[in-house]
């Protein structure tokens, strides 16, 4: 069972952090997140579920990948953003069973999927350390075969600056992933320290271009020249190329006229619920 208390040094090294800051409310209020995290994560009912963002591949023009995406709904209705919880998570150990709760969701998901003939290949994020943990890889084989997927319908989402901790551990989980068919993606790509050396060595297949240099890819000289450059990078290097964070068709042009393979991004589609995706899918 994952260890979901949150252990005194960290929490201390947490309020160092913050009452440094002179955020003491700001500090409290975190915690009390992190308790309301841990509640929901025993019990998550509907307070937790997934949306689905579409990838669209510009080769074929069709959609075949989607990227999984947590939602949480506190107490009081409220939306909680998930880059602030999932970094909480994070430093609390609260990830290890978020992690565990959005891969079974997701997995089922696939398997309801299935029954409606629709197949889609579905990216989960993972941080570095659930790829740290040592059950990760058991835990997914055997989540994988008690919902009955397939370890190459799915896909592994890992930052590029999450690669880079915790290193050799990393590239070897990454290694063990590859080995069992599981596609493997690196988010946010650009925006971590990564170099070519360590890049070109790692077991991936996808890189998926940090949002931040697309957002505004239509009006950016130098947005267009990093991003037909990485396009560029990636390929040589054998790689599938995803842009996120497209939000308009001048983005969506330039980016089909680089060459890059996928698009993601609120142009295309926001993430939404599982049956809403269905409904968007059979009307395109
Ligand atoms: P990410 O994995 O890089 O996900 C992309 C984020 O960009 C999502 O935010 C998505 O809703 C947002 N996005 C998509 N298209 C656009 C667009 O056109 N414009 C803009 N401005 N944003 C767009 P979201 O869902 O709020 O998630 C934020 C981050 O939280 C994710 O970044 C990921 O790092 C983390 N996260 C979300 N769900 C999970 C999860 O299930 N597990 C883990 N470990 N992390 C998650
Ligand atoms: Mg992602
Ligand atoms: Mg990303
Ligand atoms: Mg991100």
């Amino acid at each position: 069972r994952a260890n979901i208390a949150i252990d005194a040094a960290r929490a201390e090294s947490l309020s160092v952090r913050y009452y440094q800051n002179g955020e003491e409310e700001n500090y409290l209020a975190r915690l009390k997140i992190i308790e309301e995290l841990k509640l929901v994560l025993q019990n998550p009912g509907n307070s937790l579920f997934l949306v689905y963002q579409p990838k669209l591949n510009l080769s074929t023009g069709e959609i075949d990948k989607v990227e999984a995406l947590i939602r949480w709904q506190d107490s009081s209705g409220n939306f909680v953003s998930p880059e602030l919880f999932v970094s909480l998570a994070e430093q609390s150990g609260l990830i290890i069973s978020l992690t565990q709760w959005v891969i079974k969701e997701a997995l089922s998901q696939i398997q309801k999927w299935k029954t409606l003939d629709i197949q889609l290949k579905v990216a989960i994020n993972v941080s570095a350390q659930d790829l740290s943990h040592p059950q990760f890889i058991d835990f997914l084989l055997s989540s994988l075969s008690a919902y009955e997927v397939d370890s190459n319908q799915i896909t592994i989402e890992l930052t590029e600056r999450d690669i880079m901790q915790n290193e050799d551990l990393i590239v070897h989980r990454l290694q063990q992933l590859k080995k069992m068919g599981t596609y493997i993606s690196v988010d946010d790509y650009g925006i971590g320290q990564s170099s070519l050396a360590k890049l070109k060595q790692l077991p991936i297949d996808e890189l998926k271009i940090d949002k931040s240099f697309i957002l505004e890819l239509n009006t950016s000289h130098q947005d267009k020249q990093i991003v037909s450059s990485t396009i560029n990078l990636g390929h040589k290097l054998g790689l599938n190329v995803v842009a996120e964070g497209v939000e308009n068709k001048e983005s969506l042009d330039l980016l089909k006229k680089y060459g890059c393979n996928h698009a993601q991004g609120y142009h295309l589609s926001r993430p939404v619920k599982a049956n809403e995706l269905v409904t968007w899918l059979e009307s395109q």
